[in-house]
């Protein structure tokens, strides 16, 4: 038995995508790795709430030894049922001026549970190419057929979607906004007047993980920014990222949340999260709203780390604060990662399968407690190292 694993580490190895837990000591937007600190561009801390000692000390103020519940014990429908686990669904509710919330133990549960329970047989789901392993996971675990389209190809979409109406009770367009790997964008209005061209056919899930924090004038996202929250019928984001904390939430309509405490798998049949955690993410969501400083330095930095790349000739497609350089291949993605390693920043690659095969690549996720000079600095390294006769990463 362990002579096939031993193999399958090998060919791992052999084409560069073997992968192995690194030892890191965070030192608040640094992490130290072998003696040495590095800048860490590889975060999804992204407006540095998770790195903030000021924040966490707030917090702990409001702790005693009765609120420090540390375990649920149980799953939500027995006794895991927390006053804080509905004060932090009703918080998420006022914030967005829905109806109703519905808390997950993270975007992972969320997206494999919430797909198999509102699809069925009579269901066609499109779903972007390039979605999340987690949506994957879900569509593979729901009975409806299901058609992948070309990343962003809204137009194919809209040809998928007037071919099979007819055929289907229902079909359900799944997409992230902004999108984990190329950090580029979903076109909601687009898909939003889409669904509301096929009124009660069509309905659309949207995956924020990536934006809830960051984008949107309280930071609810990026359905807040384009003003179409309430035009999204699954509405899914999550806590692991910027809001420093871990879980996920589906903000809906009441009838959907009662629907889904009956139906969604991966919330029966597990333990709830720690109260403790639930408090803390109540605590970060509730200030989300005036944290507009952080979200506008990010975007700053971001556009700074993207203009210098588009002036080098590295085209990138990102919009956002997600900024990946192609490499191609999983070796040479992986030694560029060592290169900028070596120069003080923590940039790592990214490879199959989490990323298409042949589209190995560095992410380098920006965090808005990342200074202008810092950023600076790594820009003077990216522009020192560049040679015009070389395309792409390769000048690294
Ligand atoms: N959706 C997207 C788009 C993600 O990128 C991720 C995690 N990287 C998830 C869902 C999973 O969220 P979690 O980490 O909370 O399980």
């Amino acid at each position: 038995m362990t002579d096939s694993m031993q193999q399958t580490l090998e060919t791992l190895e052999r084409q560069g995508n073997l992968r192995r837990l690194p030892r890191l000591t965070h030192k608040g937007r640094f992490v130290e790795t072998d003696g040495k600190e590095l800048l860490n561009l590889s975060s999804n801390d992204y407006l540095g709430l998770a790195a903030d000692r000021n924040l966490r000390a707030e917090f702990l103020e409001s702790l005693t030894p009765d609120s420090f519940l540390p375990s649920a014990s149980s799953s939500r429908l027995l006794t895991g049922n927390y006053a804080i686990s509905e004060q932090l669904e009703n918080a998420l509710a006022t914030l967005f001026g829905s109806e109703a919330a519905l808390v997950f133990n993270s975007g992972y549960h969320a997206n494999t549970g919430l797909i198999p329970a509102i699809t069925d047989s009579q269901t066609l789901i499109l779903a972007d190419k390039l979605i999340h392993a987690s949506l994957i996971d879900g569509i593979r675990l729901s009975e409806a057929r299901s058609i992948r389209y070309r990343h962003n190809d809204l137009n194919q979409l809209e040809r998928l979607v007037a071919r099979y109406a007819s055929e289907y009770e229902r079909i359900l367009i799944v997409t992230e906004s902004i999108f984990s790997m190329d950090g580029d964008e979903a076109d909601l209005p687009r898909l939003v007047s889409l669904r509301r061209s096929y009124a009660d056919k069509v309905w659309l899930y949207v995956d924020e993980a990536h934006a809830f924090g960051v984008r949107g004038k309280q930071g609810l996202g990026c359905a807040e920014e384009k003003g179409c929250t309430h035009d999204i019928d699954f509405l899914v984001g999550t806590f692991g990222k910027a809001a420093a904390s871990v879980g996920a939430y589906i903000v809906c309509r009441k009838v959907v949340r009662d629907f889904l405490v009956n139906r969604v798998r991966p919330f029966i049949f597990t333990t709830a999260l720690p109260p403790v955690n639930l408090m803390w993410t109540h605590f970060i969501v509730q200030r989300l709203p005036q944290m507009a400083d952080r979200r506008e330095h990010l975007s700053s930095l971001a556009t700074l780390l993207r203009t210098s790349l588009q002036m080098q000739g590295l085209s990138t497609c990102s919009t956002s604060h997600i900024i990946p350089i192609l490499a191609g291949s999983s070796t040479e993605a992986t030694r560029l990662a060592r290169q900028l390693q070596r120069y003080g920043f923590y940039v790592l690659p990214i490879r199959p399968p989490t990323v298409p095969e042949g589209t190995s690549r560095l992410r380098i996720s920006l965090t808005a407690n990342i200074t202008q000079e810092e950023m600076q600095a790594f820009l003077t390294l990216l522009t020192d190292q560049h040679s015009p006769t070389k395309t792409n990463c390769e000048h690294l």
